[in-house]
């Protein structure tokens, strides 16, 4: 099986950096998804079974579907577990980053991890990352940050340790991003990745199911009405765009991980190659961008939206109210566009 060369040494190297310490915190981005948590349950689990004292922690709160993954209940979540994450920053000898690209991602966590003297790991697939640790394995076009992680383990001498519990958890995470091998999977790799998973005993059906069919009977039907009520499509533009505002949350009981893969909805209609959903919030709106193929929609969001992400698929915010926001996203189109050498 084939392992990109540019990477061995620095496999290399993280497998030498996590056998000399045995006080290691890994540390995830802001909302965490499911590749977030997915890689980071991942990587707690084999160094847990190297016997290291290990703990993972996310700045807040992360959605309920994914806490089927073994010890997801032992995430120490900074809101509201502020004191002891601290402890463990200082305590750690080792600090894994996983799946983000900037120290910006763990707002709060940054100003403990820049007086952390540990040594620092990132492990991700974000365009353009920041250069804030002492080892980076980045590399942008793997679908994952878990798919990164699994292939870690698979260069190292304790590969034998992959388990079906490690391996649950890490192929939770290449679905997440992949949304079930649809995008982001054009790589051979990522299969012969996503098959030593399921060697290690992974039910593919079952791990999808947990993802993707675990949501509520509302949220179904917020879906029906954000599609139905909240849609403007623009194929001139070749953008179609969805919202919920605070009420339409309120309507439907919303939860937390009830508006994952809406943003995805616009891009099943012919000649949509861009797509974004703006999210009214209570200080904020939360926006997440999409587009296919080889149009970037992340320069936008880095330019106009404080935010960031990959080619395909980005995110951002605004401080404005939500009819400004998607004003000025719509302002932006023929930009977009532009950049895109897509000509109307
Ligand atoms: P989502 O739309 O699922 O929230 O995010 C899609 C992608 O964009 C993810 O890879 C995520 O890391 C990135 N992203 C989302 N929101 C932000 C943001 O506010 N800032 C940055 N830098 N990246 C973001
Ligand atoms: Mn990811």
């Amino acid at each position: 099986m084939t392992t990109n060369h540019k990477h061995k040494a620095v496999f290399e190297a993280i497998n030498l950096a996590y056998k000399q310490f045995d006080n290691i915190a890994i540390i995830i981005h802001v909302n965490p998804d499911g590749d977030a948590v997915g890689s980071a349950l991942g990587l707690f689990h084999f160094l847990k079974k190297m016997k290291k004292n290990v703990s993972i922690i996310a700045p807040n709160d992360f959605p309920d579907f994914l806490s089927w993954m073994i010890a997801s209940n032992e995430i120490i979540r900074y809101n509201r577990q502020t004191e002891k994450a601290v402890q463990i920053i200082e305590n750690a000898d080792l600090i894994f980053f996983l799946d983000f690209n900037d120290i910006d991602r763990v707002p709060k966590i940054d100003q403990h991890v820049k007086q952390s003297k540990a040594v620092k790991i990132l492990i991700d697939h974000h365009p353009n990352p920041t250069d804030f640790v002492d080892i980076m394995l980045s590399e942008i076009e793997v679908s994952s940050t878990a798919e990164l992680v699994c292939d870690l383990i698979l260069n190292s001498n304790e590969k034998i340790l992959l388990d079906k519990t490690i391996a649950e958890c890490l192929f939770a995470g290449i679905l997440t991003d992949t949304i079930s091998f649809t995008v982001n999977s054009h790589r051979p790799r990522t299969f012969q990745i996503a098959s030593e998973l399921m060697i290690a005993g992974v039910d593919r059906d079952d791990v999808h199911d947990k993802i993707f069919n675990n949501f509520s009977e509302q949220r179904m039907r917020l879906l029906g009405h954000i599609l139905n009520n909240r849609m403007n499509v623009m194929p001139g533009y070749k953008t179609a765009y969805l919202y919920l505002t605070k009420e339409d949350q309120k309507q439907y009981s919303f939860a937390m991980g009830d508006s994952e893969g809406f943003v995805n909805y616009p891009l099943s209609i012919k000649g949509i190659v861009f797509s974004a959903f703006f999210m009214e919030k209570n200080d904020h709106i939360k926006i997440s961008f999409r587009s296919k193929g080889k149009n970037k929609i992340n320069e936008i969001a880095v330019k106009y939206f404080d935010g960031g992400g990959h080619r395909n698929a980005a995110g951002g915010e605004s401080k404005d109210s939500l009819e400004k926001t998607i004003d000025n996203f719509v302002k932006r189109i023929p930009e977009l566009l532009k950049s895109n050498d897509i000509h109307v």
